[in-house]
């Protein structure tokens, strides 16, 4: 599904967030949102995702997402955001077969056997199996983090938006986490935009980057093309390649493997 933004501006009061943002994403590509704090990267995941309030217009292969019913809406888009409202004791199961509402055929259509295929794959995929039966209240940040992942795999969208997926995980669930959005790309030809503070992790999975500087997209493109060194130091008032490059130096270092 084509994602296109023009001039996508969200402002609280006089003051302007995102600054005229314009883009068009295609299928099969994953697009980094990239910048410091407070740049606006969950404001424009907040926007496409109709949450925020905005001017400029926001389409899902050619249709203004702003007119759409929300039930289309959730069968094209999946949100994983930061903050998960949790306060009913769900099992993990359950909340990840909340994932195959939008795909329902109304409150009474009951599950399809495509649903609990859905769901038995989502929780082999992100490693819930055998906390299927835990309430969410009992999971620790990670696996919360991990369960919501595997409601929106069950949620099956046309285009994944993720707000730092990876936040509370550990390098390994990261590692996993990353592989596993990629397969996800790489088996539907879909679409995903991520926020993410961590340029190393753009730069390797990203195939595409926006990168944001108070509001204003610095430049938007191909990955590499776009965390150069010029545009970083810009963005950060630091050399971020030279700082990257000493701090992956602590790893080159001939006490390690003795
Ligand atoms: P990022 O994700 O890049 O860290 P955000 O999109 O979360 O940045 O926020 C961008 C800026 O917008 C921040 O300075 C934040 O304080 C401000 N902001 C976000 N939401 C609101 C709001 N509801 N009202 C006023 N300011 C907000």
């Amino acid at each position: 599904m084509m994602l296109e933004l023009e001039n996508l501006t969200v402002a609280y009061g006089a003051l302007t967030i995102v600054d005229g943002i314009s883009f068009t994403l295609p299928d099969g590509e994953w697009l980094m949102i990239a910048g410091p704090n407070g740049a606006g990267k969950s404001t424009i995941i907040g926007a496409i995702s109709q949450n925020v309030k905005y001017t400029g217009s926001v389409r899902l292969d050619g249709e203004d997402a702003a007119r759409m019913k929300p039930a289309k809406l959730a069968r094209k888009l999946g949100v994983l955001t930061q903050n998960h409202w949790v306060s009913y004791s769900f099992s993990v199961e359950e909340v990840v077969r909340l994932g195959r509402y939008s795909h329902s055929r109304g409150l009474f259509g009951g599950a399809g056997n495509g649903d609990n295929d859905a769901v038995e794959r989502a929780l082999e995929l992100t490693g819930m199996t055998a906390l299927r039966s835990q309430s969410v209240l009992t999971l620790s940040g990670g696996e919360l983090q991990r369960a919501f992942l595997a409601q929106l795999i069950a949620q099956d969208p046309e285009l994944m938006l993720l707000d730092e997926p990876t936040n509370h995980l550990d390098l390994v669930y990261q590692k996993q986490t990353f592989s596993l959005v990629r397969d996800w790309i790489a088996q539907t030809g879909r679409s995903v935009v991520s926020v993410v503070h961590d340029l190393s992790l753009a730069r390797a999975f990203g195939t595409r980057t926006l990168l944001l500087e108070h509001g204003h997209a610095v430049e938007y493109g191909e990955t590499k093309k776009v965390l150069s060194r010029e545009n970083l130091r810009r963005v950060y008032s630091l050399d971020v390649v030279e700082y990257m490059r000493g701090m992956f130096e602590q790893w080159n270092d001939s006490t390690l493997d003795v």
